[in-house]
């Protein structure tokens, strides 16, 4: 089989303003950049419109090295329903640069199921992660300014918590020490870097849902503590009108198209542990404004991203998803059930019967969310007959509809049974209204209990003397309202990530919290979570080049 990007190459990307114009977007109102990437007003966002429209998630089971093989299944349903008539668009992530460069090589679907034109969305795209990149560093330095301007008075803060952020794998900026040298070079501060799509920024861009609100986020960020403890926020410090404007035009949506033509709208790419994982509420209401069956992919497993997308996004956004897709790969499922990693991509019925039981716990809190499902086997050319035909069964007998998805070898004409299985989902028994798992109003510490209780298992929470103190600090400085985003691995249901399938007799510990007050969430940190990854010992970037004028190297 051809390469991704030979695939990608093979076809004749049509002008983006064509592309916005068949779904209903004025050609007038498009921002071209360049002939195949647009930015399209978030003001044309139609909540009637919104109201109309049919949301699906697509998410998975615990991922692990197999990979599953979300957004490729995503666009594949995209292109499947599009197939069958009907008027659906795609809403997904930007990648992140780094991991590019580093171990994972582009994030824009795979085989015929990708969205185009992927050399761009790989790279620079339209600028987003830079004017992010910049309104993080903005702040930063602007800070650091006003701790050296007030270095001889007791307006200086008492703590920073606010650090640096870049779009590239970079282990040795995690920890750094800043204004070093002479007295002129600002206040000596140890500070550093995490990778761009863990900023904050990018969360409050993902979660705004106009440029008001957008301001109003960036206003609320908790930069550190003043001499008697009280919140210092970018608000204090006066600037946030002028970090607003540096984010005017990464505000609007992304539009591209898919290797079928049809639309994708790709904007944002918040981390899925640390923040919650999913591309702007603005793309996707308005990717509903002119779709009418918007398909968007939460990150990691269910338990952290479809999680996170009902008790964060939804909520936020006031949207109301009508089906969930499970995707699952048998030799992901097979590798959850002991199967050997060298022999997953052999049949070994023992090990899939097993690893099913990890789908099945996916399931179940999914239909806690009071989501109706579907369970997607993202079709690889090594899979036999039986053990798709098992899973088939599998799923009859749990009462949950199934599909096979053969998008990545053959396009949208192999996501049809995919998808009229989910517009037959939808229009019989869709979801019901969303079951969050905790409410507003309820102690921090109870919310986190109830997540680690009813969505990973976990016999209880525990709180080490950090979290502890934090719990109390939030309280006292009345963010306890927020949502909690749980930071934990992504290949377990507990905090260790060697117990995968599914496990049992576990406590959630948790290590500290984090107050995200311009996002609008608070961390809990269960575990030790990575902000800025490393590279590997052979980066993919030794395989990226131009040859001949095409970038060669991009997966
Ligand atoms: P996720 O969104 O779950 O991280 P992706 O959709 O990005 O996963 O897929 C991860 C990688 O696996 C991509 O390189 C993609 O091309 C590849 N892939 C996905 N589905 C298939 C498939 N059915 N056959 C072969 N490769 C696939
Ligand atoms: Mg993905």
């Amino acid at each position: 089989m051809k390469s991704d990007i030979e695939i990608a190459r093979d076809i004749s990307l049509k002008p983006i303003k064509d592309i916005g114009e068949a779904i209903g977007i004025p050609r007038s109102k498009i921002i071209p950049f360049g002939k195949h990437k647009a930015k399209v007003p978030y003001q044309l966002i139609d909540e009637e419109k919104v109201k109309q429209s049919k949301l699906i998630l697509v998410t998975a089971i615990t991922p692990n090295k197999a990979g599953v093989g979300k957004t490729t299944t995503s666009i594949s349903l995209a292109l499947g329903l599009n197939k069958i008539g009907k008027k659906a668009i795609v809403a997904l992530r930007e990648p992140s640069l780094g991991p590019c460069f580093g171990m994972k090589g582009g994030a824009a679907g795979g085989g015929h199921a990708q969205v185009l034109p992927m050399e761009d969305i790989n790279l620079h795209f339209t600028g987003d992660f830079h004017a992010i990149t910049s309104a993080h560093n903005m702040i930063s330095a602007l800070l650091d300014n006003y701790q050296y301007q007030n270095r001889n008075n007791d307006k200086r803060l008492r703590a920073i918590k606010w650090k640096r952020v870049l779009d590239v794998n970079d282990r040795a900026l995690r920890e750094i020490i800043t204004g070093m040298g002479s007295p002129s070079n600002g206040v000596l501060a140890e500070s550093g870097f995490d990778i761009t799509a863990a900023s904050e920024i990018m969360a409050i861009l993902c979660l705004a849902t106009s440029l008001e609100d957008l301001e109003n986020r960036i206003d609320n960020i908790l930069l550190g503590y003043t001499q008697n403890n009280q919140a210092f926020t970018v608000k204090d410090l006066g600037i946030g009108g002028a970090i607003t404007v540096l984010l005017k035009d990464a505000i609007h949506p992304n539009l591209v198209q898919t290797t079928e033509h049809t639309p994708a709208f790709i904007h944002g790419g918040p981390f899925a542990n640390i923040a919650h994982g999913c591309n702007s509420i603005i793309a996707t209401k308005l990717a509903m404004t002119f779709g009418d069956y918007v398909v968007t992919e939460a990150g990691f497993g269910a338990d952290l991203g479809a999680e996170k997308f009902f008790n964060i996004k939804c909520r936020v956004g006031n949207l109301q998803p009508k089906a969930s897709v499970v995707v699952v790969t048998t030799q992901a499922l097979k590798l959850h059930g002991g199967t050997p990693e060298a022999k997953i991509s052999q049949p070994d019925m023992e090990g899939l019967q097993n690893g099913l039981n990890n789908l099945k716990k996916h399931l179940q809190n999914l239909h806690q969310f009071g989501q109706s499902c579907i369970v997607a086997l993202n079709l690889f050319s090594h899979d036999v007959e039986n053990e798709v035909h098992y899973i088939q069964e599998w799923c009859k007998a749990m009462g949950v509809k199934f599909a096979v998805n053969r998008a990545h070898q053959e396009g949208g004409k192999g996501a049809i049974d995919l998808a009229e299985a989910v517009v037959d989902l939808i229009e019989h028994s869709p979801s019901q209204a969303l079951h969050y798992t905790y409410g507003e109003e309820e102690h921090i510490s109870n919310k986190i209990r109830k997540i680690a209780q009813k969505v990973y298992g976990a016999e209880d929470v525990k709180f080490d003397n950090r979290a502890r103190k934090m719990l109390a600090r939030i309280e006292h400085l009345a963010f306890d309202r927020y949502p909690v985003c749980i930071a934990k691995t992504q290949y377990s249901f507990s905090d260790n990530p060697k117990k995968t399938g599914v496990a049992k007799g576990f406590f959630t510990n948790i290590e500290d919290l984090i107050i995200n007050s311009g996002a609008g969430f608070i961390i809990a940190k269960a575990g030790t979570i990575m902000r800025m990854p490393g590279l590997p010992a052979s980066p993919q970037a030794e395989h990226i080049k131009i040859a001949n004028g095409q970038i060669e190297g991009l997966s």
